[in-house]
Parts: structure tokens; C-alpha cells; sequence
């Protein structure tokens, strides 16, 4: 049997266009070619148990396997094979229509990879790195002959009988010179570890060391050495795909420790199964993060039915599930996936809705099983937590049940409880609740032990991202404010009825007002006095709540059209004690020097209590202490 022919394209070079536009994504040919292959043997696994095929299944293995003299790559499976006629219909016809409808589409089109992600690449990917393109196929069907087929990229193949002698197919690759790279040893095994290491049919790959034919067999056809194998490339039945209940958390674990051999264990991880309305299988894990801003770069893969698509996962998985470790594996999501068609596609947006809430249920069911223990995890996830909670309005539905507040004293509440704790004591004189927060426990805590002698509690929000969660919480938690605990005195911290009385007059609070602005001498300095404690600081230095955020709001590149303020001065009160002795001392002066002194002593010392004094103004203070130390 011999026949010629002509692939029905009416375009006459499809190819070149192809690679032009499929160059920096060359090697993803062996991944069409194995799952071909694979899909082959399981096709007939199928046909098998149905008992529509009666022979025997042998090893069903597929076979990788390049032969550096004859500079071929051979990709073989004993899978259903092809018959002549299944050649013509399923190769020429539909493997090649793609290519055709591609190449139409092309005509027109303004963006090519836009293009390219609607057709599966399938078959023909092959010639992106071949020359020519051989097929050796021996259909499962009884009575089937043999059956060859050769394409060299143009539109002209030929088929002729075949010499395969067991069922199933080869494809032989003559490697074009560009592509040499996929005949060398390493640069294969690279490319089957990435996308072939959890196929559901073992992959061997080796050597052929033989490229001519070694003998004959009963028919006289040639027979050609078997593969030399080095390896199996894969797992064909990764934890993914098993039922959780016969899962134990060892098996997670290792799963894990096999996908990122140097990190440390999860915290936990979630098993994703789902058949409807979309088809999704996974495991994802929470990993323990060292770093802050580890997660921009994504550590899920994207696989479907257990080949490798992509670990570009950006469009599938929300922005701030980006930081989990894992798989997920959806048959819904195309192969060739583009950027374009998967913002675009419904299942891509269910599948990301899907995992959200997935995620946000199991720390629902962690928290709601042991609060302690999952108090204990809080540092290792509450950023994810609350980066989810900023960015997406669902999970923050439900997180806003289980987010952890810690207290400077290390405790965690849940919001509600922590409403509960501080209520008594810390709602203002309008009856809005008030919470206080250290972002730097160690330089505030003159300030946080000055709230805590008031018998206010305080929070630790000591990460940049809590600037956006802090404004997020107030515009969604009703009669709740949040204020940072150097913000203002103690006193004045929240407002309430029955404010400690001054001890000076309303001329001597004035007198004083003047003696310590004119010390200071800076009109970014707004001087107030307050009659606070007499055991507080004479003197206390705060930036307003306000404009310390819009400074980290600025810090952060935020605050959208805040750039007209420009380096926005520090605009600092300083809070002058009217109930201090000290202040008593300053009145009772009677050398404008000595008052002056005074109160620039009491105002460094405010400033050297918060690490603000520096550079000259810290060596006046200690020339100034010494000399009045001496007198
Ligand atoms: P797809 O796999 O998306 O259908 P391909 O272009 O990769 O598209 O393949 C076209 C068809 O050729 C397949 O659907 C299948 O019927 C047939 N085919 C390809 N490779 C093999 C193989 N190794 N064994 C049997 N049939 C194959």
C-alpha cells in the first residue's frame, strides 16, 4: 500500500508562522507527544474493561527515547494505535485542522498569543522542532495492518504499510538542526520532570543506542533494538488524585517535602475535590513564611489530569492565595492556556471563587477545633489572613469570624471577643469603642505603658500591611475606631467626660504655652498643655493618628493624589503636663534663661524617650545635663 496526498490546508506554509510565534515555548511539543500517548494507552485500558478489547494489555508503558547519531527522538506507546484510515481522519484531518483554522484566524488577528491559547497545539507541535515526522502505528482492532506515515512540514504526506509489529504507536522525530538541544540527555530528562512527573502511565525514558534496523523479524520486517532505560520519569498516581480518607497527614507531608525538598513542614493544607459545576483536584498547602512579601513569586502548579500546564497561576489563584504551596488539576482549564483567554474564561473565575472559600472554610474549621492551636499559628498566617480579608470582600466575610488580634501582652482575640475585653474601659464619651495599637513595641513603650496605666489594653500591629487592614476595619467595623498609641497622651487617647482638672490657671497654662514654644522654636511644633497624671512624663511629644497616616499611606505609595504634600513636615504636638512639678518649677523661675532650659530640657527628654534626638540637638541636651548636673 502506498498513497500520497494533500493535508487540506489551503494555506501552503503554516509552519513558519507557528514557529515565529510558538519559539520561546518549543519544548511543550514532548508534553502533546507523551499525553498523546498517554491518552492512547488509557483509551484502550478503557476499551479493555468495557471488554470491547479482548487481547491481552501487556505493560503499558509509553517510551521516550533519542538516538543522538540518527538524530531522532522516538515517543512510543502500546497503547490503541491507529489503522491507515485512523491516520487519515484523526492526523490529517483533525490534527491539522487546528492548524488550519489557526492560520485563518492569523490572518486578521491583532493579537497573536491571544490566538494561539484558543487552539490546542496538539500533534502537529511536533514539527516546531522536526524535519520530518514519521508515524509507526499498529491499530488494537483485529485483522489490523501495519501502518506509516511521513510528513516533512509541508502539506504533503505520504502513507505507506508499516513495520510495527506490537499495538501501539511510535512517533519518530528527525530533530531539525535548530532543535538539537532536545536530543541531549539532561535537557530531556529537564523537560519530563516538568511535565510528565505525575502522568497516570509510567514514562520510561533512555537511550537508543541502535539507529539502524538490527534484524528481521518472522514477516521480514525490520526490527529495531529495544530502548535502553534509564529511568521512569514519573508518579502516576500522585495524593491528588486519591481519596482523602485514605490519606494520612505523613502522606501530605512527604507529597510536600517531594515538591519542595529543602522547606520546612506546612502549617496544614487543604484537599480540594470537586466535580461540579467544574472539575477540580488538589492539595494546597500553607507554608511557613520566613519572609514578609515572599509571596510574589507563585509556588502552585497548574496541571490537567496530571500534565503540566503552567506555574503561572496569577489568573486562577486570588493574588492573595499566592503564597500557598501545592497543585491543582482541572481538565476545564485548556492546555494551552494564554493570559487573555483565562481572565476571560467562567471556569477560571469559578475555579478562583471556589478556592477562596475552600480556603477561608478550612481555617473556619481549624479555628472552630482548637482556638489555642490555631492562635499558635496566627504569626505564621495572619498576613496571608489579612491580606485575603483587604482584597476580597467574601473572604472577608467569613475570616472576620476567625481573625487573630494580638495583644502587647501576647494574647489573641477574635474581633467580637476583643470588643468584649475592651469595652469597659475603652469606649468614648460618643460610645465608640476604641482600640489601641503599638506598630514598634520596643521604641513605644513609654507610650504603651502610659495606656496601660490608664488600664487600656493594646494591640500589636507591627506589619506594613496593617496600615490598610487598620482603614479597612474602620470603614467596616461600626462604632470602632483604631488609634496608634503615640498618637496622643494617654489622657487624651480616647475621649471621655471626666478628664483629670489642671492644677494651673488658664494665664499660667498660657504663660507656659509661650515659655516652652519659644524653647522649641519650630512651628511644626503644635504646643498644647493638658492637665494629665502627675506621675506621667512632664512632657510628651505624639504625631496626630491622622496625619501618621497619610505619611504611611505616602510611605507605601499609596493614597492616591497625596503627592501635592509633598515631604510632608512632621507635624508633632507636644504635650505639655500641667500637673508636673516640673511645669510648677518653670513658673516659679524667675530668670527667663532658666525657664527656657527647663523646658527645652523636659521637651529632649520627651524626644530622647521616642529615639528622636539626634545630631546636635542630642549633644546640646548632654552639654546642658552635665552643666546642670554641676549646678
Ligand atoms: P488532540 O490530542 O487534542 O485530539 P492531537 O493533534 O494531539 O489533538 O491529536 C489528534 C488525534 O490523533 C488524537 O485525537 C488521536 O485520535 C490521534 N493520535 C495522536 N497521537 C496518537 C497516539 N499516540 N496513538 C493513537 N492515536 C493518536
Amino acid at each position: 500500500m502506498q498513497e500520497k496526498g494533500n493535508i487540506s490546508i489551503h494555506t501552503e506554509n503554516i509552519f513558519p508562522i507557528i514557529k515565529k510565534f510558538l519559539y520561546s515555548d518549543h519544548e511543550i511539543f514532548l508534553r502533546e507527544l507523551v499525553s498523546n500517548a498517554v491518552d492512547a494507552t488509557q483509551k484502550l485500558k478503557r476499551l479493555s474493561s468495557l471488554g470491547q478489547y479482548q487481547g491481552e494489555l501487556g505493560k503499558l508503558q509509553v517510551e521516550v527515547a533519542f538516538d543522538e547519531k540518527a538524530k531522532t527522538l522516538t515517543i512510543s506507546d502500546h497503547g490503541l494505535g491507529m489503522t491507515a484510515e485512523e491516520i487519515k481522519k484523526y492526523i490529517n484531518q483533525i490534527a491539522f485542522s487546528g492548524a488550519t483554522e489557526f492560520v485563518e484566524k492569523f490572518k486578521d488577528a491583532k493579537d497573536a498569543n491571544e490566538l494561539i491559547g484558543k487552539f490546542g497545539l496538539g500533534f502537529y507541535s511536533a514539527f516546531m522542532v522536526a524535519d520530518q515526522v514519521e508515524i509507526q502505528t499498529l491499530s488494537y482492532q483485529e485483522g489490523a495492518q501495519p501502518a506509516r506515515w511521513i510528513c516533512d512540514g509541508s502539506t504533503e504526506f505520504e502513507i505507506t504499510d508499516g513495520s510495527r509489529t506490537e499495538r501501539g504507536t511510535d512517533i519518530i522525530l528527525h530533530i531539525n538542526k535548530d532543535s538539537e538541544e532536545f536530543l541531549d540527555k539532561a535537557r530531556l530528562q529537564e523537560i519530563l520532570d516538568k511535565y510528565c512527573r505525575f502522568l497516570p502511565v509510567e514514562v520510561k525514558f533512555g537511550t537508543k543506542t541502535e539507529s539502524e534496523p538490527d534484524g528481521e523479524d518472522e514477516e521480514g520486517k525490520a526490527k529495531y533494538t529495544s530502548v535502553e532505560v534509564d529511568n521512569i520519569v514519573n508518579t502516576t498516581d500522585p495524593i491528588w488524585t486519591k481519596a482523602p480518607a485514605d490519606l494520612k497527614d505523613e502522606d501530605y507531608i512527604a507529597f510536600y517535602k517531594e515538591l519542595y525538598p529543602f522547606s520546612e513542614d506546612p502549617l496544614f493544607w487543604i484537599h480540594l475535590n470537586v466535580d461540579y459545576p467544574f472539575n477540580l483536584t488538589g492539595v494546597l498547602y500553607f507554608p511557613k513564611i520566613k519572609n514578609d512579601f515572599e509571596f510574589q513569586r507563585s509556588k502552585i502548579q497548574l496541571y490537567s489530569r496530571q500534565v503540566f500546564i503552567t506555574d503561572e497561576v496569577k489568573d486562577i489563584v486570588p493574588e492573595f492565595l499566592m503564597l500557598l504551596h501545592g497543585i491543582i488539576d482541572s481538565p476545564d482549564i485548556p492546555l494551552n492556556v494564554s493570559r487573555s483567554f483565562l481572565q476571560a474564561d467562567s471556569n477560571v473565575k469559578k475555579i478562583s471563587t471556589y478556592i477562596t472559600k475552600k480556603v477561608a472554610d478550612k481555617l473556619a474549621e481549624l479555628y472552630a477545633k482548637d482556638e489555642k492551636a490555631f492562635a499558635d499559628k496566627w504569626d505564621d498566617i495572619g498576613l496571608f489572613v489579612k491580606y485575603g480579608m483587604i482584597s476580597n470582600d467574601k473572604f472577608y466575610d467569613k475570616a472576620k469570624d476567625f481573625c487573630q488580634y494580638k495583644t502587647t501582652d501576647g494574647l489573641y482575640f477574635t474581633l467580637e471577643k476583643y470588643k468584649e475585653h475592651i469595652k469597659a474601659n475603652q469606649e468614648d464619651k460618643s460610645g465608640n469603642l476604641v482600640a489601641i495599637y503599638a506598630t514598634d513595641v520596643a521604641k513605644q513603650d513609654a507610650f504603651i505603658q502610659s495606656a496601660k496605666k490608664k488600664g487600656y489594653d493594646v494591640l500589636e500591629f507591627s506589619h506594613p500591611i496593617d496600615a490598610h487592614f487598620i482603614q479597612m476595619l474602620e470603614s467596616k467595623v461600626e462604632k470602632f475606631t483604631l488609634k496608634r498609641v503615640d498618637s496622643e497622651t494617654a489622657e487624651k487617647l480616647i475621649e471621655k467626660e471626666n478628664t483629670l482638672t489642671s492644677k494651673l490657671s488658664a494665664d499660667e497654662e498660657k504663660a507656659v504655652q509661650e515659655v516652652f514654644e519659644k524653647a522649641i522654636n519650630n512651628k511644626d511644633r503644635k504646643v498644647a498643655v493638658e492637665p494629665l497624671a502627675e506621675d506621667e512624663l512632664p512632657v510628651t511629644v505624639t504625631l496626630p493618628e491622622f496625619f501618621r497616616r497619610m505619611k504611611d499611606m505616602q510611605a507605601m505609595g499609596g493614597g492616591g493624589g497625596m503627592s501635592f504634600m509633598g515631604n510632608m513636615p512632621e507635624m508633632l504636638t507636644v504635650a505639655v503636663n500641667a500637673n508636673h512639678p516640673l511645669v510648677q518649677k518653670i513658673i516659679a523661675a524667675d530668670d527667663e534663661s532658666v525657664k527656657t532650659d527647663l523646658a527645652k530640657q523636659a521637651y529632649d527628654l520627651a524626644l530622647l524617650s521616642q529615639g528622636m534626638l539626634t545630631g546636635s540637638d542630642l549633644t546640646n541636651f548632654i552639654k546642658r545635663s552635665v552643666d546642670m548636673t554641676v549646678k
